[in-house]
């Protein structure tokens, strides 16, 4: 099988392959071509990608020779009519959002696969691009914070006086928060988190932040590590909550999600009014709508005083290690998709192959994105 990496649009930086990564790959029995420059932003000349072993092309070239097609994002609509049915497209195309892609790729008899599906499972663990990626964002989006913050992080004692450290509290305590509290912990700041599943109360603890808790969430053992919805008596006293504690908060950092679903609304355009002048709050949700009724997506706005970032790829500002992260998830998950004799098998009796492939033959495989297309 020939492997065709592709170069992402701008803005993006990252890519999908590493030249490490095609090495190993190579060592599979595989054959890849790399357009020219696919690398660059992330800080892989093409000349590495020769070193271990791949051939370089044009976009058309790429197109032409390979059996499957792999980058970081969505692709746009033009590119996928390029795409042959025979062809296999590998990205993340978040599905769920992207209907009309996925109609697309149905129409033209191309078979996809997304890495946004691949399921949250200890096998698939090491092809868990999410992760991955939300525990870059949570890391830059509490660096961003500290940036922004006119303020120090850590507590200091000096002949000038005594600052108090900020108050940061984190909405959300999955990948993302989680890894947001441990920088703003190492940072020195005083941390609060808040989540509807009271089972993270213990991670968020051993992290040195306080678990802010709200009795009588509802939660289901069987939505695989993720919230669901909850009853509107919950929310009204979620919200009285948050309020009290966003206002006295100098940082904001908003990661809840409820996957498929609008990003729930948190902060409020008055709880924003509520704090304090110079505070700063990130929001990584805006790409399906914000935590934070006033952040806007992929634009920094200050209102009444406060900083809102509404950053939707922070992975994208830190490529070296983000595509060496989303490289070797999607090294591990081609594998899957790779026979002994380095030629292509899809396997869909393996959950990993069947729930992350999304349109084969012009059907719908994945289960989630099949109901929500319906
Ligand atoms: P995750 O599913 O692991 O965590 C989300 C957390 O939010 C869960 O723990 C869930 O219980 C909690 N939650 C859901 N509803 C809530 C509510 N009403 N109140 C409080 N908590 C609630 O997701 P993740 O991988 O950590 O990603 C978090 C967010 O960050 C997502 O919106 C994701 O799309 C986004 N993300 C952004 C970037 C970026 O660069 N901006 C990168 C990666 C991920």
């Amino acid at each position: 099988m020939i492997i065709g990496l592709l170069k992402d649009a701008a803005p993006e930086q990252r890519v999908a392959l590493l030249p490490e990564h095609v090495k190993h790959l190579i060592g599979c029995k595989t054959q890849l071509i790399i357009e020219k420059g696919a690398g660059k932003l992330a800080f892989a000349d093409d000349a590495f990608y020769e070193e271990a072993g791949a051939q370089l092309g044009s976009r058309p070239e790429v197109l032409q020779k390979a059996d499957l097609l792999v980058q970081i994002s969505e692709p746009g609509e033009a590119l996928v009519r390029e795409v042959k049915p025979e062809q296999i497209w590998l990205s993340e195309y978040k599905p769920l959002w992207n209907k009309k892609l996925v109609k697309q790729f149905l129409t033209q008899g191309i078979t996809s696969f997304s890495m946004d599906s691949i399921p949250r499972t200890t096998r698939a663990q090491a092809m868990d691009v999410l992760s991955s990626m939300a525990t870059i964002a949570g890391y830059k989006a509490v660096l961003d914070a500290a940036n922004h913050l006119p303020a120090f992080f850590p507590m200091f004692m000096s002949a000038a006086g005594t600052i108090r450290p900020a108050n940061v509290l984190i909405l959300g305590a999955g990948v993302a928060g989680l890894q947001a509290i441990a920088t703003a912990r190492k940072l020195g700041a005083q941390v609060e988190a808040f989540d509807v599943r009271s089972a993270v109360k213990e991670e968020v603890v051993s992290l040195g932040a306080r678990f802010v808790e709200v009795e009588g969430s509802r939660e289901d053992a069987t939505a695989g590590g993720y919230a669901v919805e909850q009853t509107e008596d919950y929310k009204r006293r979620q919200q009285e909550t948050i309020n009290e504690h966003a206002a006295r908060a100098n940082v904001v950092i908003c990661t809840a999600q409820i996957p498929g679903r609008k990003a729930p609304l948190l902060i409020s355009k008055e709880v924003v009014t509520s704090m304090q002048p110079g505070s700063v709050i990130i929001d990584l949700a805006t790409s399906t709508g914000g935590n934070c009724e006033l952040a806007e997506d992929n634009q920094t706005v200050v209102k009444h005083g406060v900083t809102i970032i509404g950053q939707s790829n922070y992975p994208a500002l830190m490529p070296k290690d983000a595509s060496k992260m989303f490289g070797k998830n999607t090294c591990n998950f081609l594998e899957l998709l790779i026979d002994q004799d380095g030629g292509l098998k899809l396997d869909f009796d393996d959950e990993i192959v069947r729930t992350t492939c999304i349109t084969h033959q012009g059907s719908i495989y994945n289960e989630r994105v099949k109901s929500a297309i319906k």
